[in-house]
């Protein structure tokens, strides 16, 4: 172990640090810390001064990292320039130069809640070491993702502002921060100090990001990437007219030079800052234990996303100033604060293609397929495109680097491209061309009615891929719940690699298939060595291999489907109406129009105006029904699956009586005895109304275990609150006696 003094510490504790015995570089690290060196200033440039970053914050966090592991290791390495002893940033030729008066820093980042640990451990010990018995006390807030601003107060009078730049010297955009509202021009109340310097993040608020991006497509423009890159380039705008046309907002989060101020902590100085009428975060918190800042940490990883801005992390700070002060910093970041960064929600991978889907209903959708990359928690390879005109909108061609965004449980987003590396892509990029005949079946495309954007594949009878997705469908969860029909048995079933002629051309054959109608059924298969795919071999899908002595059978997912099958038979009515695949009839509907007519018989012969009269029905849905029974080929998919015994009439179960009639009863969270489809199905039957959302209008809530906003929300309007036993009484008795009870 060496031990050498760390000269770039302005640290007023000046702690020696331990360093590890030194290996000799080898010429390829050499190479690799060259590289690394030049990328990091590369990419700073890009984002700090350019506000358009060439690789996400995730990689070059992942960069900076390696560049700090080698020159931990090899100290002779580290040059007196190196990034990691810089602020990053750059002061740009656009703006003037204004020197702070007291240095602006970054954060310490860390991004593991263990790491998070060892960091409050270790900083609570150095404070032991300096103030024996103090108990640190930890500021903790939201980090705004934003960009980093300097206000200097001179007497009350915002005199000066300015970004962050390289920490000793930034750009003078005061008149740009003069448009933001927030940012007072004055301050308030008396005793104020005659200089101070006030850091603070710059942002755009998530709704009205989505909101300027809205009008930038409208515009014709690309839209900004993320609100961080949005901010930064309306701020660092040449006319203020420009910035005050963006929906800018301010948080103060700290001081920087103070004279005639006195405050002993940060959360004090939140306060005055407030007094003064200056704009602070409403989320921050003095905590006083690890404990407490990992539960801020996880409550917030859980709500990110319904906050005011975004947030890339949250910082914990060591609230009082005479500890911060004792702790003092490196040449880049305070000692007295670090940074917990959350697993990236944007990431840049490749547009590898642009290929189409053709969905139940025909319709044809451009979606992306991307070099496979985590986001979120999830590996993401594909994202929706939605039509020709949102790839044309979003600026997106084949081969580019994008940046993809996966917000919590929101599905993944194609932004757009990363345009500055347009130019690099090897093969060069392409533009994509929709194409005008179906992927499927050749048949031509077109919009369903003039001026639709959609386009759809006419041929909805044969289209393997439509009816492949409609197989797919029938055999959901809300449909004919059958379990051993998947995606694959949906493909297996209409578009296998083998035989020529599937064994299903319309659904209308699906329950007079038998077991031997499945024997050739051959799909492709990756061939694996050692966890490698090798290639592709047919292997046949619903039966067993079969060998001399034990030939070849219907192996267990086919025995299990050929049970469904059977059981479906037996499902209600509203069921088989979802299971057709009737545009905008879903299991809403399908019970609405089953509860009222009781058997398909009489919604065939009913009149468009009888059923649009149904109540959770309407003119849409009536129509679309009234064009769905005048095709033959739909009348065919009826007939058979009568003749093949699927029922086609509600029982009417006269014995049931209707004690909940007139009644709107939204069931939540998990019940005991029965399914949600189940709890729906038994109020139903009994004359009330199964709602899947809580208002005034709701009679009851039943709420099972784990219940949650609904239950929040009912509490909230005051409605009646029900569990299981409850709910039990309910069905029985109707609402007089449960309320009784
Ligand atoms: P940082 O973003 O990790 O943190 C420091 C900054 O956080 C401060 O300067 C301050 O402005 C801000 N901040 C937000 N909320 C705050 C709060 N409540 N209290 C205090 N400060 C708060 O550090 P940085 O040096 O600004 O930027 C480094 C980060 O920027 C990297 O981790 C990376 O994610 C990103 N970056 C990306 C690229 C790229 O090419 N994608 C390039 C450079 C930097």
């Amino acid at each position: 172990m060496t031990k050498v003094r760390d000269n770039s510490s302005e640290s007023s504790a000046g702690a020696d640090v331990e360093l590890p015995a030194e290996d000799q570089p080898s010429a390829d690290l050499q190479a690799e810390y060259a590289d690394l060196v030049e990328n990091v200033r590369r990419y700073r440039f890009a984002y700090y001064n350019e506000d358009s970053p060439l690789v996400a914050d995730a990689e070059f966090d992942r960069l900076y990292q390696r560049l700090e592991e080698i020159e931990a290791q090899h100290l002779a390495l580290v040059a007196n320039d190196s990034p990691t002893r810089e602020v990053g940033g750059e002061v740009s030729v656009v703006f003037s130069p204004v020197k702070h008066l007291a240095r602006m820093y970054s954060l310490e980042d860390v991004f593991s809640l263990d790491e998070l640990k060892a960091w409050v451990d270790r900083a609570q010990a150095s404070v032991e070491n300096i103030r024996p018995g103090t108990k640190v006390h930890w500021l903790t807030e939201l980090k705004i993702d934003g960009l980093a601003v300097n206000l200097l107060y001179r007497d009350g009078v915002l005199v000066r502002a300015a970004t962050r730049g390289d920490g000793t010297t930034g750009e003078d955009i005061t008149h740009n921060v003069l448009t933001i509202d927030g940012v007072p021009r004055t301050l308030k109340g008396k005793n104020l100090p005659s200089e101070v310097e006030i850091r603070g993040e710059v942002f755009i608020p998530s709704e009205e990001f989505i909101k300027l991006n809205e009008r930038m497509l409208a515009d014709g423009k690309p839209p900004f990437a993320n609100p961080r890159n949005s901010a930064a380039g309306s701020l660092r705008q040449k006319d203020p007219a420009v910035t005050a046309s963006r929906p800018l907002s301010v948080y103060v989060h700290g001081i920087g030079a103070r004279t005639g101020l006195d405050a002993e902590s940060q959360s004090a100085t939140y306060a005055l800052l407030e007094q003064w009428g200056l704009p602070i975060s409403p989320y921050f918190k003095v905590l006083e234990s690890h404990e407490e800042v990992l539960d801020f940490i996880s409550y917030y990883g859980e709500h990110r996303h319904g906050l005011l801005h975004e947030i890339d992390g949250i910082v914990v700070k060591v609230d009082s100033f005479d500890l911060q002060r004792a702790l003092g910093h490196t040449s880049r970041v305070p000692r007295w604060s670090v940074a917990y960064k959350y697993p990236p929600e944007e990431v840049h991978t490749k547009l590898l293609d642009i290929q189409v889907n053709v969905g139940r209903t025909g319709r044809v959708t451009p979606f992306g397929l991307l070099e496979p990359i985590k986001v979120a928690g999830s590996t993401v390879g594909m994202a929706t495109l939605h039509n020709q005109d949102v790839v044309k909108a979003k600026g997106v061609k084949i081969g580019d680097i994008v940046v993809l965004r996966k917000a919590g449980d929101v599905i993944p987003e194609i932004v757009g491209p990363v345009m500055a590396l347009r130019d690099q892509q090897d093969p060069p990029v392409r533009d994509f061309v929709m194409p005008t005949n179906c992927p499927s079946c050749g048949t031509p495309l077109a919009p369903s009615k003039e001026g639709d954007v959609d386009l759809r594949c006419p041929n909805a009878r044969s289209c393997p891929s439509q009816l492949r997705e409609r197989v797919f469908h029938l055999s959901g969860r809300g449909g004919f719940d059958i379990e051993a029909l998947g995606w694959e048995a949906a493909v297996a079933l209409t578009s296998p690699a083998e035989p020529d002629e599937p064994p299903l051309t319309t659904e209308a054959g699906l329950f007079d298939l038998t077991p031997e109608d499945l024997a050739n059924v051959r799909i492709l298969r990756d061939v694996k060595k050692n966890g490698e795919v090798t290639g592709q071999q047919l292997v046949p899908y619903f039966y067993s291999r079969g060998t001399e002595k034990k030939p070849s059978e219907p192996n267990a997912n086919t025995r299990k489907l050929f049970r469904e099958l059977e059981k479906a038979k037996a499902q209600p009515l509203w069921r088989v109406l979802v299971a057709l695949s009737i545009r905008h009839v879903g299991p809403t509907a399908s019970r609405a129009l089953a509860g009222a007519f009781g058997s398909m018989d009489r919604i065939r012969a009913a009149s468009e105006e009888d059923l649009a009269n149904v109540d959770g029905v309407g003119s849409t849905i009536a129509a679309a029904a009234r064009d769905w029974f005048a095709e033959d080929w739909h009348i065919e998919i009826l007939d058979r699956w009568a003749a093949a015994g699927v029922r086609m009439e509600d029982e009417v179960d006269e014995s049931t009586p209707k004690t909940l009639e007139g009644l709107t009863i939204v069931v939540t969270g998990t019940l005991t005895d029965f399914s949600r489809d189940e709890a729906k199905e038994a109020i139903i039957r009994r004359g009330g109304k199964a709602s899947g959302s809580v208002s005034k209008k709701t009679d009851y809530v039943v709420a099972g275990e784990n219940a949650g906003t609904k239950r929040d929300k009912a509490e909230q309007l005051g409605l009646k609150i029900l569990d299981e036993d409850d709910f039990r009484t309910l069905l029985k008795s109707g609402p007089v006696k449960s309320a009784e009870d």
